[in-house]
């Protein structure tokens, strides 16, 4: 039987939301968007929040929304999805990476730091920076806000492992440091729709604009028409949008997933406890949680002492060759290959590269059993003691 890292938990009240939604007289474009849009930004403690098909379309968006375009710049994080850095791309601005620190695996507010004092002194300052809080865990948001204030960049977390954690006592998606954060529903992540995102954020105007571009770029209130209103037909399209919209049947089974929020994080810190403690002793531990985070645990990262790429891979393959899906969250993004060809290589960001042959997510999702978690613990005490 092969365990994966990461899984949904469907539950019958589930089942029995999007049956309701199939039943009733709207599939898309109903009461259920909304119902889910305002069920999350009371949950993160946002002003507003847009839902959309997908994080990548939420990044997107909120990139456009915030106005990046060519000759711009987005920085992000080498360890994280490549969605994260793509839609920068999206826009025809440029991408450029910040190491991380070492031990978190998260953006390093010290070479974010450096990297602006460098940029400032050759006018190329990014207009974007996105912070991405792996494994749930939030990045250092007070730090990364004030250098934002400093050098004027706008700033969007990628939540998209995170939803549910906190920063300082407040929830992740409040955007006290960011302009927008997003949040995916992918069904590895914390809670599902299937295929989904959302970005929450306090800006009205943002927040307009996010939900306009959902939809093709179409208003359809008359007092925002910008020509004469001609019938109750009517509607304009104002800009450029898509069509990322996310179905009432998603955001159904969104709402109900959003009840047990709670319960989800919470059996997700019990099992990652349990970990621990069964990891005792090896040479390897769990990635550690920055002070003032409570992370949400998308993720069981754990750090191999060893950092030999060889050994990495021997424990690695040893491991899924027992039906084990452990995974590697990520492999940096500027040397996949389409990055490569855009002029990035090894030795770019060292720390990211390092930890690329050291880190393996281990499976962690409630409805990981007893027995499951006690193989995949003596699967790994096996193959590091080798
Ligand atoms: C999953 C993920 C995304 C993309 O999410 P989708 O909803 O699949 O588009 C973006 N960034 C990070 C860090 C992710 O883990």
């Amino acid at each position: 039987m092969f365990i994966p890292y990461g899984k949904q938990t469907i539950t019958k009240e589930d089942k029995a939301a999007v049956e309701q939604v199939l039943s009733s007289d709207f599939l898309t474009q109903g009461p259920r968007v909304p119902d889910f849009e305002r069920a999350v930004a009371e949950k993160v403690g946002a002003e507003h929040a847009v839902a959309v098909n997908s994080a990548t379309s939420a990044l997107h968006l909120a990139c456009l929304a915030l106005g990046l375009g060519v000759g711009d710049r987005l920085w992000t994080t080498p360890i994280t999805f490549v969605a994260t850095a793509n839609c920068g791309l999206y826009c025809g601005a440029d991408v450029d990476f910040v190491d991380i620190d070492a031990t978190t695996g998260l953006m390093c507010a010290t070479a974010l730091r450096k990297k602006l004092e460098a940029a400032e002194r050759t006018g190329t300052l990014p207009k974007i920076v996105v912070p991405v809080h792996l494994a749930g865990s939030s990045c250092d948001m007070k730090q990364i806000g004030e250098l934002a204030k400093e050098y004027g960049f706008a700033v969007i977390e990628d939540a998209s492992h995170a939803i549910g954690g906190y920063y300082r006592d407040s929830p992740v998606g409040c955007c006290r440091f960011s302009e927008i954060t997003v949040f995916s529903f992918h069904p590895v992540k914390i809670i599902t729709t299937g295929e989904g995102g959302i970005a929450t954020t306090n800006d009205t105007e943002l927040a307009q604009k996010l939900s306009d571009l959902r939809s093709h770029g179409i208003v359809k209130d008359p007092s925002r028409f910008e020509a004469a209103c001609s019938g109750p037909w009517s509607y304009e399209q104002q800009s450029l949008g898509f069509n990322y919209r996310l179905t009432d049947i998603q955001a159904a089974l969104g709402l109900s997933q959003l009840d047990r929020l709670e319960a989800i994080v919470m059996e997700r810190h019990r099992l990652y406890k349990r970990y621990q403690e069964l990891l005792e002793g090896l040479p390897a531990r769990l990635m550690r949680i920055p002070a003032g985070v409570k992370s949400s645990l998308h993720l069981a990262i754990l750090r191999l002492d060893d950092t030999d790429a060889r050994h990495h891979l021997r424990v690695f393959c040893g491991l899924r060759k027992a039906g084990i899906g452990v995974q590697l969250h990520y492999s940096p993004v500027h040397l996949q290959p389409y990055y490569r060809r855009l002029g990035f290589h090894e030795g770019n960001f060292p720390t990211a590269e390092a930890y690329a042959h050291n880190a393996i997510s281990l499976p962690l999702y409630p409805g990981l059993t007893d027995s499951q978690q006690l193989l995949v613990s003596a699967s790994v005490r096996t193959h590091l003691n080798t």
